[in-house]
């Protein structure tokens, strides 16, 4: 070798262990194809099983299912709405979206106990649909799933990535028009959680590194995913378990997506579930990730008893100030958590203004009204009622608005 070649060696050395290094930090999502040898059967879950399952889900009064798109085979992306009042404008919104990789059908197992804990006839359960709107896709890439492909659409593309190009794929077009729908929401998406389930035998989430996104919203992804963990502290693993976006942010996921276009307002993340023959506990992971996006999003259900639902007493107390101008205190306090309508009516009987109209935890809850009508428009001045009711219980009070 003449001395002339070494310099170049040096750093062809470099460069190669440059671009090595860089792939260990951005190594692709999800690892490998995950190894199963019934992928002829769907990996014991196919579209028919969830036409099935759709059937059984929509007998529920609180789940409403629909067609979200097509896919390049034709069939529908069907997409859960789980929640009391689905068109309410300030219900706390949470999206989730599973089998885009249909060899990693254990983040179906994980949407499905999401589905069954969110349906069920307990108090948390009525307490999350009279505060939230799920929205659940438990099969992202039936075509995928049908033809026995572990990451694949009929396409032959890896529909996990390619969010970002010119021509995008059916099913990748279908969640994208879906989330833009929703963004002009009043209340849009806070949480969006991408189910997957990687080659490692662990539970935990793909993190994204401040150098891909920003100092504030590491903040908030170790919030959330700590949060998670703390209702399943052995299952899942450190926010610091898989750091990604170290060096810039990749163009191609739908984290990506979600990054480009609403940044720090949506917690976009993706789940990797285990993919081990000691993979289970999905129930418990499913409620681990519902009560860790309730707390991320500002909703308290640790004071939810867990027995059943009884008309109970509860005080209305007394306004404060009264009289008032503009605005006054109500407090309701409750010996049990319980769906309570307060509002508020003129001399006449005419209602005015609904307060609130949802589960409340057990205690005291406050709330304001600022004599303003359910238009905005500000009342006369003048006596005003205020009636809470609570199962078949109702109580009302008198105020005087001052002008
Ligand atoms: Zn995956």
């Amino acid at each position: 070798m003449s001395s002339n070649a070494k310099p170049f060696l040096v750093i062809f050395i470099l460069l190669v262990f440059g671009l090595l290094n860089a792939q260990i930090l951005e190594r692709p999502k999800c690892g490998f194809p995950p190894e199963h040898e019934d992928s002829a059967r769907n990996w014991g879950y196919g579209y028919s099983d969830l036409l099935e399952d759709i059937e059984l889900w929509q007998q529920s009064p609180f789940v409403s299912i629909d067609s979200i798109g097509s896919t390049v085979q034709g069939r529908a992306v069907w997409e859960l709405i789980i929640s009391e009042n689905p068109s309410s404008d300030f219900y706390k919104r949470i999206y989730i979206h599973a089998r885009t990789h249909p060899g990693e059908e254990e983040s179906f197992w994980v949407a499905d106990e999401i589905i069954n804990y969110l349906i069920a006839d307990t108090q948390e359960a009525a307490f999350i649909r009279s505060n939230t709107i799920f929205h659940i896709v438990p099969m992202h890439n039936p075509d995928g799933v049908e033809l026995g492909y572990a990451r694949e659409n009929a396409n032959g593309l890896d529909i996990e990535s390619g969010w970002d190009d010119s021509i995008l794929q059916p099913e990748v077009v279908a969640l994208q028009n879906r989330f833009i729908e929703l963004s002009f929401a009043p209340n849009p998406i806070k949480v969006a959680l991408n189910m997957h389930s990687a080659y490692a035998c662990k539970r935990y989430f793909v993190y994204h590194h401040e150098n891909g996104t920003s100092d504030y919203f590491t903040d908030l992804e170790k919030q959330f995913i700590s949060g998670v963990q703390f209702y399943y502290p052995d299952g899942f693993e450190d926010w610091n378990y898989y750091i990604s976006w170290t060096n810039s942010t990749p163009d191609q996921y739908p984290e990506s997506w979600w990054w480009f276009n609403y940044a720090e307002d949506v917690l976009a993340l993706t789940y990797e579930d285990m993919n081990c023959s000691s993979a289970g506990n999905f129930d418990r992971t499913a409620e681990a990730l519902i009560r860790g996006s309730l707390d991320f999003v500002g909703i308290n259900i640790a004071k939810v008893e867990n027995d059943v639902v009884v008309p109970d007493k509860f005080i209305l107390n007394h306004n404060y100030p009264n009289p008032f101008n503009p605005s006054t205190s109500i407090d309701i306090e409750l010996k049990k958590s319980s769906h309570v309508r307060l509002s508020i009516s003129d001399l006449n009987g005419k209602e005015v203004r609904v307060i609130t109209d949802q589960f409340l935890s057990q205690g005291i809850n406050s709330f304001h009204w600022d004599s303003k009508d359910s238009r905005g428009r500000n009342v006369p001045a003048g006596v005003y009622f205020y009636q809470a009711k609570s199962n078949s219980i109702i109580q009302s009070k008198k105020m005087v608005l001052l002008k």
